[in-house]
């Protein structure tokens, strides 16, 4: 009943063995008031199975293959044998002799396992249950002692060594369970502090995994700082002008109401343009809680062909971009997704470079429930050398590389449950596969 919460079925055999060595006591009780098939073939083989119980709790508490099978066939071979000595000999010194010497074999078993427990585990509370089987081991061997000595009759035995071995005997069976009580809770506080353990290496797994990702991130637009610096120029110099245009008409008195009128729109709409930039930037490189909304596949690798757009065009590169005809949504945290994809075009971009075809593919298709991002470059492809290295944290083989952009994409794909296959394509080149599940029309989940 202590016992019972935590449900190990090393618990369960223990308790099993306690209940059938129990009620093999209550039918030996009967002796003479029962059939002898009760009292002693039924009350022997429930002692027998009893232990053998016992022997598997503690087996299993050292992960010890089960072994039901062996234990169905030694039950079998016992009651065969028991019967045999019983209804066929009708010696009983020699069905006591069987019964001793079997308990005998059994208890040792339980004392080599506790033994081991207690070795393996610097457990005090295997060592009460090796000892207190061991006592009970060598009453049985005393027993049989007495059997051998006594030459075919059943010893008698004074009151008082009577009751001095079964006392005995009690305080053993109560000192092993008490013992056991022990190893179990001992083995429920490792359990505990184990669950705790793993659930502590998680979070700390998950926090890192966060500021990995938001270092990424900062990285990742410092490396298009060009085309940042590109996007906010342009509406600058838009609101300068109209600014000095203002300045001019102001000035020589020739500024009509609605050309000043217009002048102001182009200013308040180039400010709010470079709103929306920063805000960009800020959302990209805030460290996020990830959140979960639609996000289009196809824009927000627009979005990031445009942050890298001033590289493309300085270092030659041509994007073809194949439009899907309708919008390919999944679910998940557009920054991540966005990160993922920044990534996977800035290997693609870093491989043109080194060939004279610099293109780059893009395509976002549907296939199988799944959306399918694939870019494909014109690069030299992956060295198949180095195929069960890539993808693995730090390795790189740019001079300027960390290696991490490939596992953290991987890490949040995983996360949305998709995934990321990078490959060398037919024809040349490598090309990468980002897969998600396809949202449907109207939300769910395809
Ligand atoms: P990094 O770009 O910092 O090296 P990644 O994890 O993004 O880190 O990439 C790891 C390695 O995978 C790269 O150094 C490169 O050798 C290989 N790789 C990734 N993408 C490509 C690609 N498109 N073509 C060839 N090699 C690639």
């Amino acid at each position: 009943m202590v016992l019972a919460r935590l449900r190990l079925p090393v618990v369960a055999f223990w308790c099993l063995g306690s209940l059938l060595g129990a009620g093999s006591l209550f039918l030996d009780g009967f002796a003479g008031s029962l059939p002898d098939w009760a009292s002693y073939g039924v009350s022997n083989l429930l002692s027998f199975v009893g232990l053998l119980c016992t022997v598997q709790a503690l087996r299993l508490d050292r992960r010890a293959p089960w072994r039901l099978g062996w234990m169905a066939l030694a039950s079998l071979g016992y009651v065969l044998i028991h019967e045999f000595i019983r209804q066929r000999l009708g010696n009983a010194p020699l069905r006591l002799g069987f019964v001793a010497l079997a308990s005998l074999l059994l208890l040792l078993e339980v004392v080599r396992w506790a033994w081991l427990i207690a070795r393996r585990q610097k457990s005090k509370s295997a060592m009460v249950v090796a000892g207190s089987h061991l006592l009970l081991a060598v009453g049985e061997l005393l027993f049989l002692l007495e059997l051998v000595q006594g030459g075919g009759g059943i010893p008698t035995r004074s009151r008082v060594y009577a009751e001095v071995v079964n006392s005995a005997a009690m305080l053993g069976n109560l000192a092993g369970d008490v013992g056991f009580i022990g190893i179990a809770l001992e083995r429920a506080l490792y359990l505990w502090l184990k669950g705790a353990d793993t659930q502590a290496r998680l979070e700390e797994r998950q926090v890192l995994g966060e500021q990995l990702a938001h270092l990424d991130r900062q990285r990742g637009l410092g490396l298009v700082a060009a085309s940042l610096a590109h996007e906010l120029k342009q509406p600058l110099t838009a609101i300068l002008a109209s600014a000095q245009a203002a300045q001019r008409g102001i000035a020589a008195d020739r500024l009509a109401p609605a050309e000043s009128l217009e002048l102001l729109d182009k200013v308040v709409s180039n400010t709010r343009r470079i709103s929306s930039i920063s805000e960009r930037i800020h959302s990209f490189i805030r460290p996020t809680v990830p959140d979960s909304g639609l996000v289009d596949l196809e824009k927000i690798t627009r979005e990031m062909l445009d942050l890298l757009e001033v590289d493309l065009r300085r270092l030659g590169i041509r994007v073809v971009f194949t439009k899907a005809a309708v919008p390919i949504l999944v679910q998940g945290d557009a920054i991540q997704l966005s990160q993922v994809v920044l990534n996977v075009l800035r290997n693609a971009i870093d491989a043109v470079q080194l060939v004279p075809d610099r293109s780059i593919h893009i395509q976002v298709t549907r296939s199988a429930g799944e959306a399918v991002l694939g870019i494909r470059d014109m690069g030299p492809g992956l060295d198949p050398g180095l195929a069960d290295q890539i993808g693995m944290p730090y390795f790189t083989t740019k001079e300027q590389g960390l290696g991490m952009g490939l596992s953290i994409s991987t890490a949040i794909l995983r996360q949305h449950k998709g995934s990321l296959l990078l490959r060398n394509a037919q024809g040349g080149g490598a090309c990468v596969d980002i897969r998600l599940p396809l949202l449907a029309a109207g939300g769910a989940l395809a």
